[in-house]
Protein backbone atom coordinates (compact mmCIF):
# COMPACT_ATOMS: atom_id res chain seq x y z
CA UNK A 1 0.00 0.00 0.00
CA UNK A 2 1.62 3.44 -0.94
CA UNK A 3 1.52 6.66 1.45
CA UNK A 4 0.66 10.44 0.82
CA UNK A 5 5.01 10.06 1.14
CA UNK A 6 5.63 7.72 -1.81
CA UNK A 7 7.03 9.17 -4.96
CA UNK A 8 4.61 11.29 -6.68
CA UNK A 9 3.70 10.37 -10.17
CA UNK A 10 3.21 12.41 -12.92
CA UNK A 11 -0.41 12.36 -14.37
CA UNK A 12 -1.21 11.36 -17.69
CA UNK A 13 -1.92 13.93 -20.40
CA UNK A 14 -4.86 15.92 -19.21
CA UNK A 15 -7.36 18.44 -20.38
CA UNK A 16 -9.53 21.34 -18.92
CA UNK A 17 -13.07 21.25 -19.50
CA UNK A 18 -13.02 23.37 -22.73
CA UNK A 19 -10.07 21.98 -23.91
CA UNK A 20 -8.47 18.88 -25.66
CA UNK A 21 -8.50 15.29 -25.55
CA UNK A 22 -7.50 14.04 -21.68
CA UNK A 23 -7.23 10.13 -22.42
CA UNK A 24 -8.72 7.11 -24.11
CA UNK A 25 -11.78 7.38 -22.34
CA UNK A 26 -12.66 11.40 -22.71
CA UNK A 27 -14.84 10.54 -25.45
CA UNK A 28 -17.57 9.26 -22.83
CA UNK A 29 -20.01 12.12 -22.38
CA UNK A 30 -17.82 15.45 -23.04
CA UNK A 31 -20.13 17.51 -22.10
CA UNK A 32 -19.62 16.48 -18.60
CA UNK A 33 -16.08 17.71 -18.69
CA UNK A 34 -13.20 15.53 -18.53
CA UNK A 35 -11.44 13.61 -15.26
CA UNK A 36 -8.07 13.55 -14.58
CA UNK A 37 -8.07 9.52 -14.15
CA UNK A 38 -6.28 7.28 -17.31
CA UNK A 39 -8.17 4.26 -17.55
CA UNK A 40 -5.50 1.88 -18.89
CA UNK A 41 -7.04 -0.88 -20.20
CA UNK A 42 -8.29 -1.54 -23.60
CA UNK A 43 -11.52 -3.93 -24.13
CA UNK A 44 -10.75 -6.03 -26.85
CA UNK A 45 -14.04 -6.17 -29.24
CA UNK A 46 -16.19 -9.40 -29.30
CA UNK A 47 -19.11 -10.65 -30.14
CA UNK A 48 -22.44 -10.71 -28.00
CA UNK A 49 -22.45 -14.43 -27.01
CA UNK A 50 -26.22 -15.96 -27.47
CA UNK A 51 -26.31 -16.94 -24.16
CA UNK A 52 -24.48 -16.64 -20.79
CA UNK A 53 -24.64 -17.69 -17.21
CA UNK A 54 -24.78 -14.41 -15.59
CA UNK A 55 -25.43 -10.44 -17.88
CA UNK A 56 -23.69 -7.61 -16.06
CA UNK A 57 -25.33 -4.13 -17.34
CA UNK A 58 -22.96 -1.55 -16.62
CA UNK A 59 -19.29 -1.18 -16.41
CA UNK A 60 -18.26 0.80 -13.51
CA UNK A 61 -16.58 -0.64 -10.17
CA UNK A 62 -20.17 -2.53 -9.39
CA UNK A 63 -20.49 -4.35 -12.62
CA UNK A 64 -16.70 -4.87 -13.39
CA UNK A 65 -15.96 -6.14 -9.61
CA UNK A 66 -19.09 -8.41 -9.92
CA UNK A 67 -17.66 -9.65 -12.65
CA UNK A 68 -14.55 -10.55 -11.65
CA UNK A 69 -15.61 -11.98 -8.19
CA UNK A 70 -18.34 -14.28 -10.41
CA UNK A 71 -15.40 -15.68 -12.82
CA UNK A 72 -13.14 -16.28 -9.83
CA UNK A 73 -15.48 -18.22 -6.94
CA UNK A 74 -17.10 -19.54 -10.78
CA UNK A 75 -15.12 -20.15 -13.81
CA UNK A 76 -17.04 -22.64 -15.28
CA UNK A 77 -19.86 -20.13 -15.28
CA UNK A 78 -20.29 -17.83 -17.92
CA UNK A 79 -20.33 -14.32 -17.76
CA UNK A 80 -20.94 -10.93 -20.25
CA UNK A 81 -21.01 -7.03 -19.31
CA UNK A 82 -22.79 -4.88 -21.50
CA UNK A 83 -21.36 -1.75 -20.98
CA UNK A 84 -23.75 1.17 -22.91
CA UNK A 85 -20.61 3.44 -23.44
CA UNK A 86 -17.06 2.65 -22.41
CA UNK A 87 -15.54 0.95 -19.15
CA UNK A 88 -15.70 3.59 -16.32
CA UNK A 89 -17.71 6.16 -18.42
CA UNK A 90 -20.17 6.68 -15.75
CA UNK A 91 -19.75 7.48 -11.77
CA UNK A 92 -16.29 5.22 -11.57
CA UNK A 93 -14.47 7.08 -14.45
CA UNK A 94 -15.54 10.23 -12.82
CA UNK A 95 -15.17 10.16 -9.03
CA UNK A 96 -13.09 11.75 -6.59
CA UNK A 97 -11.63 8.10 -5.18
CA UNK A 98 -11.85 8.66 -1.73
CA UNK A 99 -12.18 4.90 -0.15
CA UNK A 100 -14.39 5.69 2.69
CA UNK A 101 -15.96 2.81 5.50
CA UNK A 102 -19.64 2.13 5.86
CA UNK A 103 -22.21 3.58 3.34
CA UNK A 104 -23.43 7.15 3.61
CA UNK A 105 -26.31 6.00 5.84
CA UNK A 106 -23.97 4.49 8.41
CA UNK A 107 -23.40 0.74 9.33
CA UNK A 108 -26.77 -0.84 8.35
CA UNK A 109 -26.60 -4.60 10.10
CA UNK A 110 -24.78 -6.91 8.66
CA UNK A 111 -22.62 -4.97 6.38
CA UNK A 112 -19.44 -5.66 7.25
CA UNK A 113 -16.05 -4.46 7.05
CA UNK A 114 -15.95 -2.43 3.90
CA UNK A 115 -12.90 -0.83 3.50
CA UNK A 116 -11.36 -4.41 5.01
CA UNK A 117 -13.47 -6.48 2.06
CA UNK A 118 -11.91 -3.71 -0.29
CA UNK A 119 -8.56 -4.62 0.52
CA UNK A 120 -8.83 -8.21 1.02
CA UNK A 121 -10.90 -8.10 -2.59
CA UNK A 122 -8.00 -6.51 -4.22
CA UNK A 123 -5.20 -8.37 -2.64
CA UNK A 124 -7.14 -11.65 -3.80
CA UNK A 125 -7.99 -9.82 -7.63
CA UNK A 126 -4.33 -8.73 -8.00
CA UNK A 127 -5.11 -5.48 -8.45
CA UNK A 128 -2.98 -2.41 -7.41
CA UNK A 129 -4.66 0.70 -7.40
CA UNK A 130 -2.16 2.93 -4.95
CA UNK A 131 -5.28 2.32 -1.97
CA UNK A 132 -3.95 4.24 0.64
CA UNK A 133 -5.92 4.27 4.17
CA UNK A 134 -4.39 7.18 6.16
CA UNK A 135 -7.63 8.10 7.37
CA UNK A 136 -10.02 10.46 6.28
CA UNK A 137 -10.75 14.35 7.80
CA UNK A 138 -14.17 14.84 8.76
CA UNK A 139 -14.35 18.76 8.83
CA UNK A 140 -16.84 21.59 10.04
CA UNK A 141 -17.44 24.80 11.21
CA UNK A 142 -18.26 23.50 14.97
CA UNK A 143 -16.11 22.79 17.49
CA UNK A 144 -12.94 21.02 15.75
CA UNK A 145 -9.90 19.05 17.26
CA UNK A 146 -7.30 21.86 18.74
CA UNK A 147 -4.34 20.69 16.44
CA UNK A 148 -6.35 20.99 13.58
CA UNK A 149 -4.39 21.02 10.58
CA UNK A 150 -7.03 22.22 8.47
CA UNK A 151 -7.93 25.63 9.37
CA UNK A 152 -10.11 27.45 6.16
CA UNK A 153 -12.30 30.39 5.83
CA UNK A 154 -15.35 28.92 4.02
CA UNK A 155 -18.65 30.47 5.65
CA UNK A 156 -16.36 30.40 8.85
CA UNK A 157 -13.27 28.42 10.19
CA UNK A 158 -13.34 24.94 8.79
CA UNK A 159 -11.21 22.77 10.92
CA UNK A 160 -10.94 19.10 11.24
CA UNK A 161 -13.61 17.81 14.26
CA UNK A 162 -12.39 13.86 13.42
CA UNK A 163 -10.42 11.69 12.02
CA UNK A 164 -12.07 8.49 10.76
CA UNK A 165 -11.24 5.31 8.70
CA UNK A 166 -10.55 5.92 5.20
CA UNK A 167 -8.18 6.69 2.40
CA UNK A 168 -7.84 7.18 -1.01
CA UNK A 169 -7.51 5.62 -4.71
CA UNK A 170 -6.85 5.75 -7.86
CA UNK A 171 -10.23 5.47 -10.01
CA UNK A 172 -8.57 4.98 -13.21
CA UNK A 173 -6.06 1.62 -11.85
CA UNK A 174 -9.31 0.24 -10.20
CA UNK A 175 -11.37 0.31 -13.52
CA UNK A 176 -8.43 -0.88 -15.46
CA UNK A 177 -7.81 -3.63 -13.14
CA UNK A 178 -11.07 -4.89 -12.35
CA UNK A 179 -11.61 -4.89 -16.16
CA UNK A 180 -8.13 -6.72 -16.78
CA UNK A 181 -8.88 -9.52 -14.33
CA UNK A 182 -12.32 -9.54 -15.35
CA UNK A 183 -11.47 -9.83 -19.04
CA UNK A 184 -8.83 -12.38 -18.39
CA UNK A 185 -10.69 -14.60 -16.46
CA UNK A 186 -13.09 -15.19 -19.43
CA UNK A 187 -16.05 -12.13 -18.99
CA UNK A 188 -17.28 -10.96 -22.12
CA UNK A 189 -16.97 -7.19 -21.78
CA UNK A 190 -19.23 -5.45 -24.46
CA UNK A 191 -18.71 -1.77 -24.85
CA UNK A 192 -21.46 0.01 -26.95
CA UNK A 193 -23.92 -1.85 -26.01
CA UNK A 194 -26.50 -0.02 -24.10
CA UNK A 195 -29.11 -2.63 -22.60
CA UNK A 196 -32.68 -0.94 -23.60
CA UNK A 197 -34.78 -3.58 -22.72
CA UNK A 198 -35.16 -6.51 -20.98
CA UNK A 199 -37.76 -9.82 -22.06
CA UNK A 200 -38.74 -10.92 -18.61
CA UNK A 201 -38.88 -15.00 -17.90
CA UNK A 202 -42.37 -15.70 -17.18
CA UNK A 203 -43.34 -19.14 -15.22
CA UNK A 204 -45.58 -21.36 -17.88
CA UNK A 205 -47.98 -22.94 -15.50
CA UNK A 206 -49.56 -25.66 -17.62
CA UNK A 207 -52.43 -28.15 -16.29
CA UNK A 208 -51.30 -26.86 -12.58
CA UNK A 209 -47.75 -27.70 -13.55
CA UNK A 210 -45.01 -24.76 -13.08
CA UNK A 211 -42.58 -25.62 -15.91
CA UNK A 212 -39.05 -24.41 -16.01
CA UNK A 213 -39.48 -21.05 -16.93
CA UNK A 214 -37.46 -19.22 -20.20
CA UNK A 215 -34.55 -17.40 -19.86
CA UNK A 216 -34.31 -13.82 -19.45
CA UNK A 217 -33.45 -11.81 -22.79
CA UNK A 218 -31.12 -8.77 -22.70
CA UNK A 219 -31.17 -6.75 -25.91
CA UNK A 220 -28.30 -4.41 -25.97
CA UNK A 221 -27.47 -2.52 -28.93
CA UNK A 222 -29.49 -4.37 -31.46
CA UNK A 223 -28.26 -7.68 -30.41
CA UNK A 224 -29.86 -10.53 -28.11
CA UNK A 225 -28.40 -12.76 -25.45
CA UNK A 226 -30.44 -14.85 -22.63
CA UNK A 227 -28.63 -15.38 -19.52
CA UNK A 228 -29.96 -17.02 -16.09
CA UNK A 229 -29.45 -14.13 -13.99
CA UNK A 230 -29.08 -10.71 -14.33
CA UNK A 231 -27.29 -7.56 -12.25
CA UNK A 232 -28.02 -3.99 -13.11
CA UNK A 233 -25.50 -2.08 -11.90
CA UNK A 234 -25.88 1.11 -14.13
CA UNK A 235 -26.21 3.82 -10.77
CA UNK A 236 -27.76 6.66 -11.61
CA UNK A 237 -28.84 5.84 -15.56
CA UNK A 238 -31.36 3.66 -17.18
CA UNK A 239 -33.44 3.63 -14.51
CA UNK A 240 -36.38 2.41 -16.13
CA UNK A 241 -34.61 0.01 -16.61
CA UNK A 242 -33.61 -1.16 -13.17
CA UNK A 243 -37.10 0.14 -11.71
CA UNK A 244 -35.44 3.31 -9.58
CA UNK A 245 -37.31 5.61 -11.31
CA UNK A 246 -39.11 7.83 -8.89
CA UNK A 247 -37.13 5.63 -6.26
CA UNK A 248 -33.68 7.05 -5.87
CA UNK A 249 -32.82 10.37 -7.28
CA UNK A 250 -30.53 11.00 -9.71
CA UNK A 251 -28.53 13.88 -9.82
CA UNK A 252 -24.64 15.21 -11.10
CA UNK A 253 -22.30 16.25 -9.22
CA UNK A 254 -19.47 18.54 -9.55
CA UNK A 255 -15.49 18.27 -8.86
CA UNK A 256 -12.44 20.26 -9.98
CA UNK A 257 -8.66 19.67 -9.74
CA UNK A 258 -5.79 22.71 -9.04
CA UNK A 259 -2.39 22.69 -10.36
CA UNK A 260 0.09 20.83 -8.73
CA UNK A 261 1.55 22.11 -5.21
CA UNK A 262 4.82 21.47 -3.38
CA UNK A 263 4.94 19.88 0.06
CA UNK A 264 5.63 23.17 1.92
CA UNK A 265 2.01 24.62 0.50
CA UNK A 266 0.60 21.23 0.88
CA UNK A 267 1.82 21.50 4.75
CA UNK A 268 0.54 24.83 5.29
CA UNK A 269 -3.16 23.98 4.02
CA UNK A 270 -3.10 21.07 5.76
CA UNK A 271 -3.46 18.20 3.81
CA UNK A 272 0.41 16.92 3.55
CA UNK A 273 -0.22 13.66 5.05
CA UNK A 274 -2.22 12.92 2.06
CA UNK A 275 -6.11 12.53 4.33
CA UNK A 276 -9.49 13.20 2.06
CA UNK A 277 -11.78 15.45 3.77
CA UNK A 278 -15.54 16.04 4.08
CA UNK A 279 -17.44 18.08 5.56
CA UNK A 280 -20.06 17.19 8.15
CA UNK A 281 -22.27 20.64 8.04
CA UNK A 282 -23.30 22.71 5.20
CA UNK A 283 -21.95 24.00 2.89
CA UNK A 284 -20.64 20.80 1.63
CA UNK A 285 -16.83 20.53 0.52
CA UNK A 286 -15.04 17.52 -0.01
CA UNK A 287 -11.45 16.58 -1.52
CA UNK A 288 -8.30 14.44 -1.69
CA UNK A 289 -4.57 14.73 -2.95
CA UNK A 290 -2.83 13.39 -5.72
CA UNK A 291 0.12 11.74 -6.03
CA UNK A 292 1.65 14.95 -7.73
CA UNK A 293 0.44 17.29 -5.28
CA UNK A 294 -2.67 18.30 -7.09
CA UNK A 295 -5.91 18.19 -5.18
CA UNK A 296 -9.63 17.78 -5.72
CA UNK A 297 -11.83 19.79 -4.52
CA UNK A 298 -15.99 18.92 -4.74
CA UNK A 299 -19.43 20.19 -3.97
CA UNK A 300 -22.69 20.95 -6.00
CA UNK A 301 -25.45 19.24 -7.07
CA UNK A 302 -27.34 19.58 -10.60
CA UNK A 303 -30.67 18.21 -11.27
CA UNK A 304 -31.95 16.42 -14.81
CA UNK A 305 -34.64 17.73 -16.04
CA UNK A 306 -38.04 15.86 -16.12
CA UNK A 307 -36.55 13.29 -18.28
CA UNK A 308 -34.26 12.19 -15.41
CA UNK A 309 -31.77 11.61 -17.95
CA UNK A 310 -28.44 13.11 -16.55
CA UNK A 311 -26.36 12.39 -20.19
CA UNK A 312 -28.65 15.64 -20.96
CA UNK A 313 -26.61 18.14 -18.92
CA UNK A 314 -23.68 20.44 -20.50
CA UNK A 315 -21.40 21.74 -17.52
CA UNK A 316 -20.40 24.34 -19.39
CA UNK A 317 -23.74 26.17 -19.17
CA UNK A 318 -26.56 26.80 -16.60
CA UNK A 319 -26.51 25.92 -12.72
CA UNK A 320 -23.26 23.68 -13.10
CA UNK A 321 -21.45 26.75 -14.63
CA UNK A 322 -22.82 28.85 -11.66
CA UNK A 323 -21.82 26.18 -9.26
CA UNK A 324 -17.96 25.85 -10.28
CA UNK A 325 -17.89 29.55 -10.54
CA UNK A 326 -19.25 29.54 -7.01
CA UNK A 327 -16.41 26.16 -5.96
CA UNK A 328 -13.43 27.99 -7.58
CA UNK A 329 -14.46 31.60 -5.67
CA UNK A 330 -14.70 29.45 -2.23
CA UNK A 331 -11.35 27.34 -2.97
CA UNK A 332 -9.59 30.75 -3.74
CA UNK A 333 -10.60 32.16 -0.27
CA UNK A 334 -9.73 28.83 1.35
CA UNK A 335 -6.78 29.82 2.26
CA UNK A 336 -3.78 32.31 1.45
CA UNK A 337 -2.01 30.05 0.07
CA UNK A 338 -4.95 28.94 -2.29
CA UNK A 339 -5.49 32.58 -2.94
CA UNK A 340 -3.76 32.34 -7.19
CA UNK A 341 -4.02 28.94 -7.76
CA UNK A 342 -5.28 27.53 -10.85
CA UNK A 343 -8.12 24.75 -11.77
CA UNK A 344 -6.78 22.68 -14.47
CA UNK A 345 -9.60 20.32 -14.36
CA UNK A 346 -13.88 20.79 -13.89
CA UNK A 347 -15.90 17.87 -14.51
CA UNK A 348 -18.88 15.86 -13.31
CA UNK A 349 -20.44 12.66 -13.01
CA UNK A 350 -23.55 10.99 -11.57
CA UNK A 351 -25.00 10.58 -8.55
CA UNK A 352 -28.01 8.15 -7.26
CA UNK A 353 -29.77 8.64 -3.51
CA UNK A 354 -32.24 7.10 -2.59
CA UNK A 355 -34.26 8.32 0.44
CA UNK A 356 -32.66 7.15 3.57
CA UNK A 357 -29.55 7.34 1.82
CA UNK A 358 -28.81 3.65 2.16
CA UNK A 359 -27.57 1.63 -1.03
CA UNK A 360 -30.23 -0.35 -3.67
CA UNK A 361 -29.62 -3.71 -2.88
CA UNK A 362 -32.22 -6.12 -3.97
CA UNK A 363 -34.19 -8.66 -6.37
CA UNK A 364 -35.50 -6.74 -9.51
CA UNK A 365 -39.32 -6.19 -8.97
CA UNK A 366 -39.85 -8.58 -12.49
CA UNK A 367 -37.97 -11.25 -11.94
CA UNK A 368 -35.81 -13.37 -8.77
CA UNK A 369 -33.40 -13.61 -11.09
CA UNK A 370 -32.68 -10.26 -11.06
CA UNK A 371 -30.21 -7.80 -9.07
CA UNK A 372 -30.39 -4.00 -8.80
CA UNK A 373 -27.18 -2.94 -7.01
CA UNK A 374 -26.20 0.57 -6.94
CA UNK A 375 -27.04 4.19 -4.92
CA UNK A 376 -24.54 4.70 -2.69
CA UNK A 377 -24.39 8.47 -2.81
CA UNK A 378 -21.27 10.00 -2.21
CA UNK A 379 -20.07 7.01 -0.61
CA UNK A 380 -19.45 4.16 -3.61
CA UNK A 381 -15.65 4.07 -4.34
CA UNK A 382 -15.29 1.22 -1.88
CA UNK A 383 -18.70 -0.01 -1.17
CA UNK A 384 -19.21 -0.81 -4.79
CA UNK A 385 -16.60 -3.11 -5.09
CA UNK A 386 -17.22 -4.36 -1.86
CA UNK A 387 -20.96 -5.26 -2.74
CA UNK A 388 -20.27 -5.98 -6.25
CA UNK A 389 -18.66 -9.24 -4.84
CA UNK A 390 -21.39 -9.51 -2.29
CA UNK A 391 -23.42 -9.36 -5.48
CA UNK A 392 -21.88 -11.91 -7.87
CA UNK A 393 -21.87 -14.77 -4.41
CA UNK A 394 -25.85 -13.63 -4.20
CA UNK A 395 -25.92 -14.59 -8.08
CA UNK A 396 -24.42 -18.29 -7.58
CA UNK A 397 -26.87 -18.34 -4.49
CA UNK A 398 -24.15 -18.73 -1.96
CA UNK A 399 -25.16 -15.13 0.05
CA UNK A 400 -28.50 -13.88 0.64
CA UNK A 401 -29.23 -9.59 -0.26
CA UNK A 402 -28.64 -7.55 3.33
CA UNK A 403 -32.69 -6.61 4.30
CA UNK A 404 -31.96 -2.54 4.34
CA UNK A 405 -30.92 -2.65 0.22
CA UNK A 406 -34.75 -3.41 -0.37
CA UNK A 407 -37.22 -0.49 -1.14
CA UNK A 408 -40.93 -1.55 -0.30
CA UNK A 409 -43.02 0.57 -2.41
C1 LIG B 1 -17.75 13.46 -9.20
C2 LIG B 1 -17.97 12.30 -8.28
C3 LIG B 1 -17.16 12.15 -7.16
C4 LIG B 1 -17.34 11.07 -6.31
N1 LIG B 1 -16.47 10.92 -5.29
C5 LIG B 1 -16.57 9.84 -4.49
C6 LIG B 1 -15.59 9.61 -3.50
O1 LIG B 1 -14.60 10.33 -3.39
N2 LIG B 1 -15.75 8.53 -2.69
C7 LIG B 1 -16.81 7.68 -2.81
O2 LIG B 1 -16.91 6.72 -2.03
N3 LIG B 1 -17.74 7.85 -3.79
C8 LIG B 1 -17.62 8.89 -4.64
N4 LIG B 1 -18.50 9.04 -5.66
C9 LIG B 1 -19.49 7.97 -5.88
C10 LIG B 1 -18.85 6.74 -6.56
O3 LIG B 1 -17.93 7.16 -7.55
C11 LIG B 1 -19.93 5.87 -7.20
O4 LIG B 1 -20.85 5.50 -6.19
C12 LIG B 1 -19.39 4.60 -7.85
O5 LIG B 1 -18.39 4.91 -8.79
C13 LIG B 1 -20.56 3.88 -8.53
O6 LIG B 1 -20.04 2.83 -9.30
P1 LIG B 1 -21.06 1.99 -10.20
O7 LIG B 1 -20.29 0.96 -10.90
O8 LIG B 1 -22.20 1.51 -9.34
O9 LIG B 1 -21.70 3.04 -11.19
P2 LIG B 1 -21.06 3.76 -12.48
O10 LIG B 1 -19.61 3.90 -12.37
O11 LIG B 1 -21.87 4.99 -12.72
O12 LIG B 1 -21.31 2.71 -13.63
C14 LIG B 1 -22.55 2.52 -14.26
C15 LIG B 1 -22.26 2.12 -15.68
O13 LIG B 1 -23.47 1.70 -16.31
C16 LIG B 1 -23.41 2.10 -17.66
N5 LIG B 1 -24.78 2.09 -18.16
C17 LIG B 1 -25.77 2.97 -17.90
N6 LIG B 1 -26.89 2.63 -18.56
C18 LIG B 1 -26.62 1.48 -19.23
C19 LIG B 1 -27.38 0.64 -20.08
N7 LIG B 1 -28.64 0.89 -20.39
N8 LIG B 1 -26.77 -0.47 -20.62
C20 LIG B 1 -25.47 -0.74 -20.32
N9 LIG B 1 -24.70 0.04 -19.52
C21 LIG B 1 -25.28 1.14 -18.98
C22 LIG B 1 -22.77 3.47 -17.61
O14 LIG B 1 -22.24 3.86 -18.86
C23 LIG B 1 -21.71 3.27 -16.55
O15 LIG B 1 -20.46 2.90 -17.09
C24 LIG B 1 -18.37 10.12 -6.55
C25 LIG B 1 -19.19 10.26 -7.66
C26 LIG B 1 -18.99 11.32 -8.54
C27 LIG B 1 -19.85 11.43 -9.74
Amino acid sequence: MSTSKSPRSKLPPAKSHSGELLNSHSNAHPHWGAPPWHIDFTVRTKPVPPSVDFAIVGGGFTGLAAAAWLRRLAPEKSVAVFEADRIGAGASGRTGGMALAESAAGDPPGLGNVLGGLERILAELDIDCDLSLPGAFEIGRGKGLAHSPIQWNDSGTLRVVKKVPGGTLDPGKLVAGLARVADERGAAIIESHPVTHIEWQRSLVVHTVTHAAAPLVVHAGGSQCSAGKILFATNALALELTALAGRAEPKLTLAVLTEPMDEKRLEAIGLAGGNPFYTVDLPYLWGRCLRDGSVIFGAGLVDADDSLDLTRIDITTGGAKNLFESIERRIHKLHPELREIKITHSWGGPILFRENWRPVFMPHPQSRNAIVLGAYAGHGVALSVYLGAWAAEALLGRRKLPRWGSIRK
